[in-house]
């Protein structure tokens, strides 16, 4: 009886462990950076549950975002040239099911990791709400996260107001956009203002539970969120 499996077309010169390490190292494309260049236009009513005003509710001051950076946050990068000071472990963050990570031109996309599993939490439940009032699939999106000297000075010539002070620095913190949000289908489409909403009753509780102090930032269209 012939073999039904032919063996001609096996590269058999390669040895097994080689080639199981070259496909282990060469890189996988991330699929959740795949989406649409924009919102479609319109959108469904979405049940939200946010009712306070932006500004009054998320309007925690720099010096306690900045205590609480202190406090579980690495050392501020002050010497783009020496090792980073790392009293404490971070972690890469990178676009997935819960979040999309902008193009950062002004920020390195590290956080401690009380931070980037706050982040996850946030980007899960908004995920989760969506899915739960009706659907409609949208991310989030992190428009800033670790600032070192060099991305603050250059942040300083486009925005006056940059801190040099910031809890950026401490890669506790990170800046959630509102403005526009990450679409991924548009068979359910949902409005900005909706979505925003959605994200300020989630960033409320967790405020509420001292887990993070939140600050809207009108001018940049984000959520300022520093993680306790
Ligand atoms: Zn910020």
């Amino acid at each position: 009886m012939p073999c039904l499996f032919s063996c001609k077309n096996d590269d058999i010169s390669v040895p097994l462990e080689e080639s199981v390490l070259t496909r282990i190292n060469s890189p996988q494309p991330n699929p959740y950076k795949i989406k649409f260049d924009s919102m479609p236009d319109g959108g469904r009513y979405l049940k939200t549950y946010f009712r306070g005003s932006y500004g009054r509710t998320f309007n925690d001051k720099n010096p306690e975002h900045l205590a609480a950076a202190e406090a579980i946050g690495i050392d501020p990068i002050e010497d783009p040239a020496s090792a980073w000071n790392l009293k404490r472990p971070v972690v890469k963050i990178e676009t997935c099911r819960e979040y999309y990570v902008d193009s950062l031109t002004h920020s390195l996309p590290f956080l401690v990791p009380e931070a980037a599993d706050l982040l996850k939490e946030i980007g899960n439940r908004f995920n989760d709400s969506l899915a739960s009032r009706g659907g409609g699939h949208y991310r989030i999106r992190v428009t800033s996260v670790l600032r070192t000297p060099e991305s603050i000075a250059k942040l300083r010539r486009r925005n006056r107001n940059a801190s040099s002070n910031s809890a950026h620095r401490y890669a506790t913190t990170f800046d959630i956009g509102y403005s526009k949000f990450v679409c991924d289908s548009v068979n359910i489409p949902r409005t900005q203002a909706d979505l925003k909403a959605l994200l300020a009753e989630i960033l409320a509780d967790l405020q509420k539970n001292n887990r993070c102090y939140v600050k809207h930032e009108r001018r940049q269209g984000c959520f300022h969120i520093t993680t306790r």
